[in-house]
C-alpha cells in the first residue's frame, strides 16, 4: 500500500494542474495515469485558445504541463484505477499494480470517445475505424475518409485529415453544425472537406479492412452506399466515472455532480475538468477546476487532524 496526502486520478491538464497546486503546497502527491500524461491534449495536433499560447502543439503543451507539476514534485505514476473507496477517515484507490491511501483524491479521469454502436464498428476497430485522427491519421494517405458528428471534435479532426484523405466526408446526422463558428469557417473554406447532411450510419462494411459505409439520410429514408478506406467518428464522449464503491452523485450521463468548490457528494474526493458535470468542456476549464480542488483538498488535509 502506497501513502499520499492526495491522490489524483488521472493525469491530463486537470489532473496535472492539481498535482501542481498540491505539490506546490508540499502535500504529498501522486497523479495516476494508465496511457501518457496530457490526456486528450497530447492527442491534439494544434491548440489555439489557452491564454498565453496562440498556437502551440498539444503535445508541447502537455508536456510543459506535465514538466512544470513535475518540478514542484508531483509523483506520476502508470496504473489503471479500478475502485476507489473509503476506509475510516481515509480513501483507497485500487489499481492494477498498486493499491493507494490517501487523505484526499482528486477524480481528473476526463473519458473516452462514444462509439456509434452500429455493426462492422467493432469488428473494424484498428482496420480503419479509429477515434484519434493524430494517432492513426496517417495510415490513411490517398484514400477517402469519413468524420461522423458535427461538434468540434468531428470538425476539428476532420480538418486535420485532410492532409492524408483525397477527401474528407463530415456526415452528421442534422442540417446544422454544433461546432464552433470560427471552426465551422475553416471547414467549409476547405476544399476537401464534403458535408454530408440530415444522415446517419447504419452499417461499416469490409472484412480485413474498411471498404464503405451504408448510409440512410434521415429526412428522406434514402439509404446509399459511401466508399471510404477510414472513419473517425467523434459523437461525443462518456466520462469515465465508474470505479466507485459508494454512491456518489452523477447526472443521468455519468458526469459526477461537484459543489462550487469541486467537492462531490462524498466528503474528501473532488471531481474536476470533463469527468464533472459542467457546460463547457476546455483545457481553461479543467486547469481551473484542478486548482480549485487542490487548494480545497490542501484546506481539507490541513483540519483533519481537528
Ligand atoms: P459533442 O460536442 O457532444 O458533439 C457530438 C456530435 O456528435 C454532435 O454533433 C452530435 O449530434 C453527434 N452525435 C452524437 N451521438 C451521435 C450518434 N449516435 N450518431 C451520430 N451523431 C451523433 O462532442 P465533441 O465534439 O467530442 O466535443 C466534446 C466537448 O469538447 C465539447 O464541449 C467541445 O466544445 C469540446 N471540444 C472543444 C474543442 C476546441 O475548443 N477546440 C475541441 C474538441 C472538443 P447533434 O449535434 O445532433 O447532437
Amino acid at each position: 500500500m502506497l501513502d499520499y496526502d492526495i491522490v489524483i486520478v488521472g493525469g491530463g491538464p486537470g489532473g496535472l494542474t492539481a498535482g501542481l497546486y498540491a505539490a506546490r503546497a508540499n502535500r504529498k502527491t501522486v497523479s495516476i495515469e494508465k496511457l501518457l500524461p496530457g490526456g486528450q491534449i497530447a492527442n491534439t495536433e494544434w491548440v489555439e485558445d489557452y491564454p498565453g499560447f496562440d498556437l502551440i502543439g498539444g503535445a508541447e503543451l502537455a508536456k510543459k504541463m506535465e514538466d512544470h507539476a513535475r518540478k514542484f514534485g508531483l509523483e506520476i505514476l502508470d496504473d489503471n484505477v479500478i475502485e476507489i473507496y473509503n476506509e475510516g477517515k481515509f480513501k483507497i484507490v485500487k489499481g492494477d499494480f498498486e493499491t493507494y491511501r490517501a487523505k484526499a483524491v482528486i477524480v481528473a479521469s476526463g473519458g473516452q470517445p462514444r462509439k456509434l454502436g452500429v455493426p462492422g464498428e467493432l469488428e473494424l476497430a484498428g482496420k480503419g475505424v479509429s477515434y484519434c485522427a493524430i494517432c492513426d491519421g496517417a495510415f490513411f494517405k490517398g484514400v477517402p475518409i469519413a468524420v461522423i458528428g458535427g461538434g468540434d471534435s468531428a470538425v476539428e479532426e476532420g480538418i486535420f485529415l485532410t492532409k492524408y484523405g483525397t477527401r474528407v466526408y463530415i456526415i452528421h446526422r442534422r442540417d446544422e453544425l454544433r461546432a464552433a463558428k470560427i471552426i465551422q469557417d475553416r471547414a467549409t473554406k476547405n476544399r476537401k472537406i464534403e458535408f454530408i447532411w440530415d444522415t446517419v450510419v447504419e452499417r461499416i462494411n469490409g472484412t480485413a479492412k474498411i471498404e464503405s459505409l451504408s448510409l440512410k439520410n434521415i429526412k428522406t429514408g434514402e439509404k446509399s452506399t459511401l466508399e471510404v478506406g477510414a472513419v473517425f467518428p467523434f459523437v461525443g464522449f462518456v466520462p469515465n466515472s465508474g470505479f466507485f464503491r459508494d454512491a456518489i452523485r452523477k447526472d443521468s450521463l455519468g458526469y459526477i455532480i461537484t459543489d462550487e468548490n469541486m467537492e462531490t457528494s462524498i466528503k474528501g474526493i473532488w471531481a474536476i475538468g470533463d469527468v464533472r458535470k459542467q457546460l463547457v468542456k476546455q483545457v481553461t476549464n479543467a486547469v481551473g477546476d484542478g486548482t480549485t480542488a487542490a487548494v480545497a483538498a490542501d484546506k481539507y488535509i490541513e483540519a483533519w487532524d481537528d
